[in-house]
């Protein structure tokens, strides 16, 4: 993927992410509590953030979000962008520019989708 694309995707990963951080501390107790902390601090701060204690009050789908927004941005730093964790594809553009942290294309998402039916707990 060009250098200008991944450029644009990593933004909307860094809005994405922010959005996120924002949500939660507009809903989360612990957070607006945490007057002396700005959103942005938070924002830029080291991408193992989600597992502190702090995001206590995150859903689950929300942690997993967040994760897969920082391993997408990792992959960005790592010229590995775009690349299906399972089969190595190259993920569908337009699925990128719906889903920017999916880790999946479309096919083995549908396959994953199945296995959960399969057998639930089933996570790739
Ligand atoms: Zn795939």
């Amino acid at each position: 993927m060009k250098s200008t694309q991944t450029a644009k995707f990593k933004q909307n990963l860094l809005d994405n992410r922010r959005e996120l951080i924002e949500d939660l501390m507009i809903t989360n107790e612990n957070f607006s509590n945490l007057d002396h902390v700005k959103v942005g601090d938070l924002v830029d701060q080291a991408s193992n953030f989600y597992q502190k204690e702090l995001l206590i009050g995150l859903s689950t789908s929300e942690k997993e979000t967040l994760s897969a927004i920082d391993k997408a941005l990792e992959k960005i730093n790592n010229e590995m962008f775009g690349q299906c964790e399972a089969c190595g594809d190259t993920i569908d553009e337009k699925r990128l520019e719906a889903i920017p942290y999916t880790p999946l294309c479309v096919e083995c998402k549908k396959n994953n989708n199945s296995n959960k039916v399969r057998n639930e707990g089933y996570k790739v």
